[in-house]
């Protein structure tokens, strides 16, 4: 009985506690702090925070030849920066910079041979490779867990995943050590069809998880499949939506199909968990325990609320391999908006997209691809799913998933509004597809720009 309330106490009371004491694990303690830390007020905790950003700054300086060199070129000393103006001299991190520089960023004392490794999955064509201490890492997966439980979901009870390439334990002693501490059914993304979701479905009358999870789009997919087959037996307490990408139209669906409110969650590889809603689905709180972040506009002075920034961010934890003003590629809108849940982890409004997703115009404007996306969907009839690919400035081509209700009129609205945007220059051409493939990590994209 997997999916059983005694089976979930088990686990949570008896095996995790075990588990981790003969593992010598610090993420139960870790777990613990932050449940308490998260209702502390703003104050206290952004003052928490710029004491770890001000330690991170001065072991950078004294152990990292990297970030020496550059603070030394910039004239600066970890002692001049005294406030978050002072930041601004600091110069921004790029992917680039640290491809090029990946070894120097490894911190003097720290050994690569000892430390956790991986390779980001560089939908975006860039891979990076990142290095960490297992500390740091138990303190992110404490503070995922934190994050896991504003779902509704309970340590102990058993999740059920829409993922693409899902790492699956092998041996019998990994299986064993899943079932004990995190039991886990999925469906994968890269091959979703009528056979599968009904596995999947009765997999989930088995084990009953309490928590569904997966990419936005590949939640929308399942519950079009679920709405399509009439499944009744996939009934979470709660959905996490852990791509940036949810579209308000597929919450909205997702939500009215399972009957319960999408959790949308905001994280990179590179730095794990940025920012997450709560219960309360009012904004994504800033996970500034462990992140100092920045919203910063065209010109690298900082965005005001309500106003959209490119996103920068400063690893609080990773002494191993520090990731100072970090430009993650995402843009996003900060808030001053508090949270009725009573957390003191500050807002911010929402991630307008990738970098990588904006289209550019021949003035160099540039335009969300996810806004696009949204627009033509609700505003023209015939359209299932669309994916917008800018292969040049003035080569766009439009994948598109008909509709029972598609015509010519759709296709002729579609090229129209294309080029009211980009200009008459611009070439469209449309493909009708039958459905958007996902990426090699599994993940979808709406709109890709090819421009470099
Ligand atoms: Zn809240």
């Amino acid at each position: 009985m997997p999916g059983s309330i005694t089976s979930s106490l088990l686990r949570r009371k008896l095996f995790e506690p075990l588990i981790f004491r003969l593992n010598g694990s610090p993420l139960l303690r870790y777990w613990r702090e932050l449940e308490q830390t998260q209702f502390l007020p703003e104050e206290e905790l952004k003052n928490r925070q710029w004491q770890r950003l001000e330690r991170m700054l001065c072991h950078v300086w004294e152990n990292n030849s990297f970030y020496r060199e550059r603070f030394e070129k910039a004239g600066i000393t970890p002692e001049s920066v005294r406030s978050p103006e002072d930041l601004q001299v600091i110069p921004l991190l790029t992917k680039e910079d640290i491809r090029k520089n990946t070894l120097r960023m490894i911190s003097r004392d720290f050994d690569t041979a000892e430390l956790q490794h991986y390779k980001t999955g560089g939908s975006t064509g860039k891979p990076l490779d990142v290095y960490l201490t297992e500390k740091c890492s138990e303190l992110r997966n404490a503070c995922a867990r934190r994050h896991d439980r504003w779902t509704g979901w309970e340590v102990g009870e058993p999740v059920g995943a829409v993922w693409g390439n899902p790492e699956l334990p092998k041996d019998i002693k990994g299986k064993l050590k899943n079932w004990l501490l995190n039991p886990l059914i999925y469906l994968d993304t890269m091959n979703v069809t009528e056979h599968a979701v009904k596995t999947f479905a009765a997999e989930w009358e088995r084990a009953k998880p309490s928590l569904l999870y997966g990419h936005a789009h590949s939640l929308y997919i399942l519950a079009e499949y679920v709405n399509k087959l009439g499944i009744k037996e996939i009934k979470p307490r709660g959905i996490l939506s852990t791509s940036m990408m949810l579209l308000p139209n597929e919450r909205k669906f997702i939500e009215s199909v399972f009957g319960v409110k999408v959790t949308d969650r905001y994280g990179c590889e590179e730095l794990s968990l940025i920012a997450s809603e709560c219960e309360k689905h009012e904004g994504l709180h800033l996970n500034i325990e462990h992140l100092y972040i920045e919203f910063l506009k065209e010109d690298n002075t900082p965005a005001k609320p309500g106003e959209q920034g490119k996103i920068v961010i400063t690893d609080l934890m990773n002494y191993a391999m520090p990731f100072i003003r970090y430009q993650v590629e995402d843009m996003g809108i900060p808030s001053e908006r508090k949270c009725s849940c009573g957390r003191g982890l500050p807002l911010m409004e929402q991630v307008t997209g990738r970098v990588a997703d904006y289209l550019i115009r021949r003035d160099g404007s540039r335009v969300a691809g996810v806004s696009l996306i949204e627009n033509t969907l609700t505003k023209f009839s015939g359209i299932a799913q669309l994916q917008i690919v800018q292969e040049t400035m003035d080569q766009i081509v439009l994948l598109v998933v008909p509709a029972l209700d598609y015509s010519g009129g759709t296709q002729y609205e579609l090229s129209e509004y294309f080029i009211n945007l980009f200009g008459n220059s611009v070439n469209v051409t449309i493909k009708l597809v039958d459905c958007i493939k996902p990426e090699k990590s599994g993940k979808y994209r709406f709109s890709i720009c090819r421009i470099q």
